[in-house]
């Protein structure tokens, strides 16, 4: 059984919000790199700009966008790991810590409804999941409001079929057209319920810019995504070209006969997590 001091999960998680919010991840910023050989003009000069804008971030020790986003940590325990005190606790005040000593923009307010600023970006929404093993793996992934609040879910039935599907996520894409400040990674969830494919939508979105999908179907369907949704011409920004995803992800799981959940996760162009396995 190893033991993991709740003192040591607040540094690393302080550390990763200020990490992710200001060094994009290298698959990334790769892969817009690459995406700007099919671009010219007015969509390679934004390509253009926003590799130069992650590029100063990263050398300056700034953030890469204004909105920091709202803090989303994912954390995997594992059957041998012992936490000697509050999980919870240890991960907001490592979200408090990094925002404030990172000035980082605190953008949670206490309530929707009396939109209150809690001041330093908690409470963090976590999600937990019990694993085997003797770790503890902490991903940090702050969630911009452009992206977020474009995001759909929806209960398909069977016979909307794998057309209907394609339909809601590029319907989706057009609606959010530069709001989601594009290019984007898309996370699809497919099944489960109307929680379950939000949550596989998010967690498609922390997968690398290269994995694909190990399910035939699935991975069909990612690349038929990918190339139908950069022929909308939404483009770089909202603007027009051929680069409005850089990746699709689809993650799957068991559902109803009678149903067909489908969650559509917009990530944008900054695609923001940090991981610590502690
Ligand atoms: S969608 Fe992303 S890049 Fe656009 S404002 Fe929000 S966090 Fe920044």
């Amino acid at each position: 059984m190893k033991t993991i001091d709740t003192k040591t999960i607040t540094e690393n998680v302080k550390r990763l919000c200020i990490e992710a919010a200001t060094f994009i991840e290298n698959d990334v910023l790769n892969r817009i790199k690459k995406c700007m050989e099919n671009e010219t003009g007015l969509s390679k000069s934004i390509i253009e700009q926003i590799i130069e804008n992650d590029e100063l971030a990263a050398k300056e020790n700034v953030p890469m966008c204004q909105d920091t986003g709202i803090t989303i940590v994912f954390v995997e325990i594992g059957n041998d790991v012992h936490i000697n005190g509050d999980l919870y606790q240890a991960i907001n005040d490592g979200v408090s810590q990094g925002y404030t000593e990172g000035y980082l923009r605190k953008s949670v307010v206490k309530s929707p409804l009396n939109r209150i600023n809690t001041k330093d970006n908690t409470p963090a929404i976590i999600h937990t999941k019990y694993v085997v093993g003797d770790t503890l793996k902490i991903t940090v992934c702050p969630k911009g409001a452009g992206s977020e609040n474009m995001s759909k879910v929806k209960m398909l039935v069977p016979a909307d079929g794998i057309n209907g599907i394609k339909k809601f996520v590029k319907d989706t894409i057009l609606e959010a057209g530069g709001r989601a400040c594009p290019p984007l990674v898309v996370g699809i969830g497919i099944g489960g319920n109307l929680e379950k494919s939000a949550l596989l939508a998010k967690e498609a979105l922390l997968r690398p810019i290269d994995d694909e999908s190990s399910d035939p179907d699935a991975n069909k369907l990612e690349k038929e995504l990918l190339k139908e949704i950069n022929e909308l011409n939404v483009g770089p920004m909202g603007l027009g070209g051929k680069t409005t995803a850089l990746a699709v992800k689809i993650n799957l799981y068991p559902c109803h006969i009678a149903s067909l959940p489908v969650a559509v996760n917009i990530q944008c162009h900054a695609s923001r997590h940090k991981v610590v396995i502690l």
